[in-house]
This record gives structure tokens, C-alpha cells and sequence, in this order.
């Protein structure tokens, strides 16, 4: 929440090397909106943030970035590109099983543009908001748009979901809906506008933290799909010494893609797309109705798409049990 006139303990004046006037008027802009935390007795404004870590616990720490027309079509808008840069990281500490805590947000803009920033941190905000995020700290520099976030979160020590540890006979699940981002990019590359859902889809992911923390204990492993089911479930399968086999006609699908995206098309958006970030997981089929009961409690649907078998590699199946190659050659990488 924005909370303004907030005393911090170095004030941002001064020249120093690497940093303008105009910087510090944007970073100015941006510790303005952050208010103060008892679990950050040091944030925005010294040379690091010191963070209150509760005992017992440990940090998971992830990093992703955004660059400007790679992560992001060009016509994002700004309050999209904020919320999203945080999303993604948060769909990796959900991944973990960890509670969000802080971030850190790394910034490179092309110009010193203040209402650019300003509805990008609407966006960043909001998500950091939703799930008790504090910004406390980062670095602006002047150069191509590029986003980078670094998200802290805690796990109980010994706990936390991993890659490793699907065993055969598993079950594989998925959360939500597979496809639907990268139906929306596909339709953006046409030149065509996208539909309006399958583009919030691509714009403001959301991230599975309450699935994430309530698996543990459940699932054997998890993964969150970044990159497309196929590859991220054979990371899985490579971190756990396992294969896969993954039944296309089981992957769930929103109202929009299954109108828009029928045949090879759908199956390659569901199964190859990316930019999905539901979380993808294993678990011992004895643990099916605990897992029912959690989509229940969260109002997130949970789907079986297939099962861990011994060997390596993921197979995605048919419904006539023939195994389905994705038409992109590029496709060909998710092989564990
Ligand atoms: P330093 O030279 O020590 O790196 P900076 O001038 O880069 O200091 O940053 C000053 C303070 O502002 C630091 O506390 C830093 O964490 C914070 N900061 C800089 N950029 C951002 C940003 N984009 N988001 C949040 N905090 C930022
Ligand atoms: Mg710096």
C-alpha cells in the first residue's frame, strides 16, 4: 500500500558514480509507494536491505527476467509488465512451496518516463499486495526495457517441493488451463487481436502460491510451466530418473482455446506453448482425493493428464494410444 512521506535512513541525494539525478528521482517514485514492514527493518535507501528471517526457516530465492519484446510483446502495457515480471517469480516460489516474503526489482528503462513507471509499479504493486510481497530494493539504470525481479520466500527448514522425487506408478497433474497464453501470443503474431481472455492469460498470470504451499506433503514433485508442459514436466522427469507418458486429450482447456484451436494447433499450444504457469505435479495415486479436496478449497481445478513410468522422457499420447511428435522442430528439446 502506498504510504507517502515515510522517514527511511539514508535519503537518496548525493552524486555517486553510475547513478543521475534523474535516477534517483525515479527510485524516489518507487520507495514512495512502498510502505514499511517489521520483517524489513532496512528496506529502499541504504547500500542492502536487511530482512528479518524467522528462525526455523529457510530462504527460497528465484530470478527471472523480462526483456522488452522477448518475454513480452511490445505492446504490453506497462501496468502488464509489472504485474507479470512479478508473477513469474512468484510462479517459481510457488513451484517450491514457499510463502512469498520480498523482492528486489531490478530496472532498466529507456527513458526516465514517471508515468511509465508509475503504472508499472500499479501493476507490480497489486500482485506484491496480493501476496503480502515488500519491495526492498533494486537497481534502475538507463538502457533497453528489461525487467528483472529476485523474490524471497520461506519455507519451514526440511520442507519446500522439488523436481526431484516422482516415482513410477505416479500420477501427473496439472492446475487451471494449459494453452491459452500462448493461443493468445500465436494470435498476436497473426496480426489479428487477440481475444481479450486468452491475452489476460498471456498479460497477468497467476500465480499458484495456495496450490504450491498446500501440496506439500502431497505431491512427490512439481514444476511450474514456463516453457511448456512437454520440456518442464522433462525436468521433472530428468531431476527424478523417471518418464512420462501425457494423454492430449486430458489436457484442460478454457472455453476460448478449445473455440479458437482445434487438432495439431491446440494440442501443440497445450502441450508446447508456454507462458502457462500452473503448476505441474506428481503424486502417488493414493493422494487423489486429498488433492480433489484442495482444487475444491481453492476453486482452482486440478487435472490428471497422465502418469510418471520407469525409463526417461515424456511421451505425449493420443487419444488411440499413438504417440503425438509436436510439428515444430523446435519442439523437439522437451525430451528429459
Ligand atoms: P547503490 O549505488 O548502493 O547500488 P542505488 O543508487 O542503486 O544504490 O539504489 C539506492 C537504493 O534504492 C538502494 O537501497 C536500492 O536497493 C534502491 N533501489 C534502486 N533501484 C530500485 C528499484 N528499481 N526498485 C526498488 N528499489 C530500488
Ligand atoms: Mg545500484
Amino acid at each position: 500500500m502506498a504510504r507517502a512521506g515515510v522517514q527511511r535512513a539514508t535519503p537518496l541525494v548525493g552524486a555517486r558514480p553510475g547513478a543521475t539525478a534523474v535516477e534517483f528521482a525515479l527510485i524516489d517514485r518507487i520507495r514512495r509507494r512502498v510502505a514499511e514492514r517489521d520483517d524489513v527493518p532496512l528496506g529502499i535507501g541504504d547500500d542492502a536491505a536487511l530482512l528479518a528471517v524467522p528462525p526455523g526457516h529457510w530462504l527460497a530465492v528465484a530470478t527471472d527476467t523480462l526483456n522488452d519484446g522477448v518475454h513480452f510483446p511490445a505492446d504490453t502495457h506497462a501496468a502488464d509488465v509489472g504485474w507479470k515480471a512479478l508473477a513469474v517469480n512468484l510462479s517459481d516460489l510457488a513451484a517450491m512451496a514457499a510463502t512469498p516474503a520480498w523482492a528486489t526489482l531490478s530496472l532498466s528503462l529507456p527513458h526516465a518516463d514517471g508515468d511509465w513507471l508509475e503504472a508499472f509499479l500499479d501493476g507490480f504493486l497489486a500482485l506484491a499486495d496480493a501476496h503480502g510481497v515488500a519491495l526492498v530494493g533494486g537497481d534502475t539504470t538507463r538502457g533497453p526495457l528489461s525487467v528483472c525481479v529476485t523474490v524471497h520466500g520461506l519455507v519451514a527448514a526440511g520442507g519446500g517441493l522439488r523436481r526431484a522425487g516422482a516415482q513410477a506408478g505416479d500420477d501427473v497433474w496439472t492446475s487451471g488451463t494449459l494453452g491459452d497464453a500462448a493461443a493468445a501470443l500465436a494470435q498476436w503474431r497473426a496480426g489479428g487481436a487477440a481475444d481479450p481472455g486468452l491475452r489476460a492469460r498471456l498479460d497477468r498470470p497467476a500465480p499458484r502460491v495456495a496450490l504450491g504451499r498446500a501440496l506439500q506433503g502431497l505431491a512427490s514433485a512439481a514444476i511450474d510451466v514456463s516453457d511448456g508442459l512437454l520440456a518442464d514436466l522433462g525436468h521433472v522427469c530428468a531431476a527424478s530418473g523417471v518418464g512420462a507418458e501425457i494423454e492430449l486429450a486430458s489436457l484442460p482447456a478454457s472455453p476460448a482455446l478449445a473455440e479458437d484451436f482445434t487438432g495439431d494447433a491446440r494440442a501443440g499450444l497445450q502441450a508446447c506453448g508456454g507462458d502457462d504457469y500452473e503448476l505441474c505435479f506428481t503424486a502417488a495415486a493414493s493422494r487423489r482425493e486429498a488433492i480433489e479436496a484442495i482444487a475444491q478449497a481453492l476453486s482452482l481445478p486440478l487435472t490428471r493428464i497422465g502418469r510418471i513410468v520407469t525409463g526417461r522422457g515424456v511421451r505425449a499420447l493420443r487419444a488411440d494410444a499413438s504417440e503425438w511428435q509436436p510439428e515444430r522442430a523446435g519442439y523437439v528439446h522437451f525430451s528429459g
